[in-house]
């Protein structure tokens, strides 16, 4: 423990609120809302706790933004961040230049990685390694003389970064305004996956796969076949896009589509990897595909560093490394395999595997989603759903017929902020809200969880009653 007292800030909250807002330009950031209500100042983290300026205690059950996988505040993490800052704080990774940190990571994530799966290219987070993998698609297809490879496949609702390309290959209509203009002509996307709102009247989970991997096909075939489409891009559960889990077997078929056709299939791990589902990749071990590509990064470090991963396969790289063939694959940042960023990472999971995280994810998730499972008695949850420490709750003003609030009284934001009021930190998207917590939670903490959602929750009810709104 530190000797922070967070009754005792000291903190001057206005003057802080008011640098931010005046210069501070925020992720997503609602101008009309922002510039009235600011942002809260947080100023200190121990394990899964967050206190804001004022002294005030709250539960993170987000986890940052699906990303404090250890926990927050460990000291054997900043003794090794802080010991490989004073011994090498940057080194250039261009080609003729290496760090001990960055050989030993790619090691280590190879040999935790699916099959084949061999080979390291370090980005800067989560966009750039599915910016990293976009680029090395059309890269590596032209090497093999398949110059009509160009079709990029995904999901609507799919979240895959925020760079322009990334952010074309992602299919959340909220993040497509037409103020943007992303990459459309070959970057394609289909139905997502979720049965609870988009099968049928009557439809059973296996017919619904049938649809889903049916238009996969069709679209194939409506881009003049499989030699012009190149990859297909999918996150194990959708995360941003609402916390999706599939059908049982639909992974599997997409996949099975994409090894027929000789699509490169890549998975997003960028969210799934690094335990919050129990493994160090939930693709083989959680759906038992093995990928050509894998994007990671948050639980990598934990967000104790910002770092991503490209992870790819033995058949990719023969082609990248044909002999003689003068191959260079001109692409890459000032910030590939930082040193610091690759001794947190190696920190990051020696804890995790000395602390068995991945073995707690697995005993305590079944029971989260449980417990979880007990609010669908409330009148406005329509569905919990989630895999172990990947959750969310979604909210419907009518549970018959899974009508949503209007999009204005911001039903998500309204919850979360009474959860706030109790101590917990929720994620809040549009009429939704998701959790992701540390994966160090225990079941205290998750009764912790349930009985303040739930109370938050009755309090919204009552406010919505109010208001003649429910
Ligand atoms: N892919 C997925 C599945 C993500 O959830 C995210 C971030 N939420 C990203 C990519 C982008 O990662 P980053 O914000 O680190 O660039």
């Amino acid at each position: 423990m530190s000797d922070f007292d967070p009754t005792q800030p000291g903190y001057d909250t206005q003057a802080i609120i008011e640098k931010d807002k005046a210069h501070h330009v925020h992720p997503w950031q609602v101008f009309d809302v922002f510039r009235d209500e600011g942002a809260l100042p947080i100023v200190k983290g121990e394990g899964s706790y967050i206190f804001d300026s004022e002294g005030r205690k709250y539960f993170d059950a987000v986890g940052g933004l699906w990303c404090n996988n250890i926990g927050l505040g460990r000291k054997e993490m900043a003794e090794a961040i802080a010991a490989q800052a004073y011994q090498l704080s940057y080194a250039s990774p261009f080609v003729d230049l290496t760090n001990i940190p960055a050989a030993e990571l790619a090691a280590k994530l190879a040999s935790l990685a699916p099959a084949t799966l061999n080979h390291v290219f370090f980005t800067c987070g989560g966009s750039t390694a599915v910016d990293t993998a976009f680029r090395m698609i059309h890269y590596y297809q032209n090497c093999r003389g398949k110059h009509a490879k160009k079709h990029i496949i995904s999901r609507i609702n799919s979240y895959h970064g925020t760079t322009y390309a990334s952010m074309s290959i992602g299919g959340k209509p909220g993040d497509h305004p037409p103020e943007f203009d992303f990459i459309s002509d070959t970057i394609h996307h289909l139905s997502y996956p979720n049965y609870y709102r988009c099968a049928a009247e009557g439809m059973s989970e296996s017919e619904f796969v049938d649809t889903l991997v049916q238009e996969f096909e069709d679209k194939i075939e409506e881009l003049g076949g499989a030699d012009n489409v190149a990859a297909f891009f999918a996150e194990p559960i959708m995360g941003a896009g609402g916390v999706i889990v599939a059908p049982e077997g639909y992974l599997k078929r997409m996949h099975a589509v994409c090894k027929a056709n000789d699509i490169l299939y890549v998975s997003d791990e960028v969210v799934t990897a690094f335990g919050r589902l129990g493994h160090w990749f939930a693709s083989e071990d959680e759906f038992g595909i093995v990928p050509d590509m894998i994007t990671s990064a948050k639980g990598l470090t934990s967000g104790y560093q910002p770092l991503g991963a490209l992870l790819f396969s033995d058949e990719i790289w023969d082609v990248l490394n044909a002999e003689n063939s003068g191959r260079c694959f001109a692409h890459g940042f000032t910030y590939s395999g930082h040193p610091v960023a690759c001794a947190a990472a190696l920190k990051n999971i020696e804890i995790m595997e000395r602390e068995q995280l991945l073995e707690n994810v697995k005993e305590v998730g079944p029971y989260f989603e449980q417990q979880l499972k007990t609010l669908e008695d409330l009148p406005i949850v329509g569905q919990v759903r989630g895999r172990k420490f990947m959750v969310c709750v979604e909210y419907v003003a009518d549970k018959k017929t899974k009508a949503l609030f209007p999009e204005e009284l911001d039903i998500g934001k309204r919850v979360s902020n009474n959860a706030d009021e109790l101590g917990l930190i929720t994620r809040a998207i549009v009429h939704l809200n998701v959790m992701s917590p540390p994966l160090t939670m225990n079941k205290d903490e998750v009764d912790f969880i349930v009985a303040t959602l739930r109370q938050a929750i009755e309090a919204t009810i009552a406010e919505l009653r109010d208001e003649g709104h429910f």
